[in-house]
């Protein structure tokens, strides 16, 4: 996610890491440039006066004047105060009433409500094993009804018919009753949304919320509408108990600020984020790691997560701990990494979550280049023999020669090849120390 504030964040955080020493003044320009950042980030003027207060206090401290990386320090505070404005850890669905639990979808038209509906009926039944049942309530629209159907049965929940010429309250009842009668253990209700926050339309859902008790009643919003997001937060949690937010088209966030003042203004946790369109683009919401992403430093967890997932464990343990017995990495295990960084999903997803800084300067292209570079590497590799595999300084011109022709490219490119396997040898030998099994364990972790 590349916005306007991680890009002026994450300048501040470089300039300030570097800094030596830290006065009061410099602390205060600081200040003074985030307090910008945010509100050119449509980020809620009381969130930012708030947010600037409690890093304010914080920097004044001991903590950041006293601290040898005084810089250092203050970027820490800024992230934590970043991830505690957006909440603390993963906040859960709570589904711990006698089924059915109720949860009622709420937010303003196109904000991805039915959408969402869809995406968190497939969490259920995948994630925490639960038999779903959806319902629309949206008589004004019969497409949105359609709509629902179609998610419903693409992910494989329960879905309730309801027409235009009933009353939201009814249809509701029906559907909790039907839900009743046949064990269903989340019924999830999706509701009209309006363009505007209007009269008619608060009474409505209020007066949903009082016919079927919800256990969950979460708040859809698009994030992508910075202060309209805040306003749309404020006037839903005048209206009812809202208990957690649903933060949509996260990936499409250019300014980032809907993050930050939802949380505060709807007074309720951000519980999931939609990433994508398809019903697989719900994840739970981590304050900690957003607050990561927004400062630039990249979704480094994410990625961990999705390098280990794809990774085949005990190849890499087996090179760890072949490493560490100070054994020659030869050009068998080099092909061995080749192919482990084509099965991590696609080079393009790992970069999106790498850190701006690094990925900045990628063009369109750059990845499908890197994508075949694999592949002609992996062609050259599997032309030499076994020998010559494990003992690369065998590779002399006329072998290189061979190799070239058997795989179909330059001798250049074999000697390129070579290289680079000699700089990757040099770098594992560095590691020997077990800094490569610490990283693996923490992977694996
Ligand atoms: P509703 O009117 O609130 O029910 O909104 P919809 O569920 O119909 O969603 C409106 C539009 O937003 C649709 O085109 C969805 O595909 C799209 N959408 C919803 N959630 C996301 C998301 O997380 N990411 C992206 N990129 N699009 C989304």
């Amino acid at each position: 996610m590349a916005s306007a504030l991680t890009d002026k964040l994450s300048r501040l955080v470089k300039n300030l890491s570097g800094q030596a020493r830290i006065t009061e003044s410099n602390v205060q320009d600081m200040l003074r440039e985030v307090r910008m950042a945010l509100l050119e980030a449509d980020v809620a003027l009381p969130v930012v006066k708030d947010f600037i207060a409690r890093v304010k206090d914080k920097a004044m401290g001991q903590e950041v004047l006293g601290s040898l990386k005084p810089g250092q320090a203050l970027v820490g505070i800024v992230n934590r105060e970043l991830a505690a404005t957006m909440g603390e850890g993963i906040s859960d669905l709570n589904l711990s009433v006698q089924p059915p639990a109720v949860i009622l979808m709420a937010g303003l038209q196109g904000a991805g409500k039915t959408t969402t509906t869809g995406k968190l009926a497939k969490y259920l039944i995948e994630k925490r094993k639960k038999k779903v049942l959806t319902v629309s309530g949206d008589v004004y629209r019969p497409a949105a009804i359609e709509q629902l159907k179609t998610v419903t049965q693409q992910v494989g929940a329960e879905w309730f018919p309801s027409s235009p010429d009933q009353k939201p309250v009814d249809i509701a009842r029906a559907a909790l009753d039907y839900a009743r009668r046949h064990y269903i253990d989340v019924l999830l209700v999706d509701t009209a949304g309006r363009l505007a926050i209007d009269e008619a339309l608060m009474a409505e859902i209020k007066a949903l919320h009082g016919a079927v008790s919800p256990v969950e009643t979460l708040l859809v919003v698009d994030a992508m509408q910075g202060q309209d997001a805040a306003n749309t937060a404020k006037a839903f949690k005048e209206a009812l108990p809202l208990t957690g937010v649903v933060l949509t088209k996260l990936d499409g966030d250019s300014r980032g600020g809907a993050a930050l003042s939802v949380r505060k203004i709807a007074d309720a946790p951000i519980k999931f984020a939609g990433i994508s369109e398809k019903m697989d683009g719900l994840e739970q919401f981590d304050a900690e790691r957003h607050a990561g992403r927004i400062l630039g430093m990249g979704d480094i967890v994410a990625l961990v997560e999705q390098v280990t997932s794809g990774v085949d464990m005990e190849a890499a343990q087996k090179l760890a701990a072949k490493v560490k017995k100070g054994d020659t990495f030869d050009l068998n295990d080099f092909l061995g990494q080749l192919q482990q960084m084509k099965q991590m999903g696609g080079l393009s997803s790992l970069m999106d979550k790498l850190p701006t800084q690094i990925t900045a300067n990628a063009k369109p292209g750059d990845l499908d280049r890197a994508e075949k570079d694999i592949k002609r590497k992996e062609g050259i590799i599997c032309s030499m023999t076994p020998q010559e595999r494990k003992k690369p300084d065998l590779i002399k011109a006329t072998r290189k020669r061979r190799i070239a022709a058997g795989a179909g490219v330059q001798v250049q490119e074999v000697n390129r090849l070579l290289k680079e396997f000699e700089q990757m040898q040099e770098m594992m030998k560095k590691m020997k120390g077990g800094g490569l099994m610490k990283m693996m364990r923490r992977m694996g972790g």
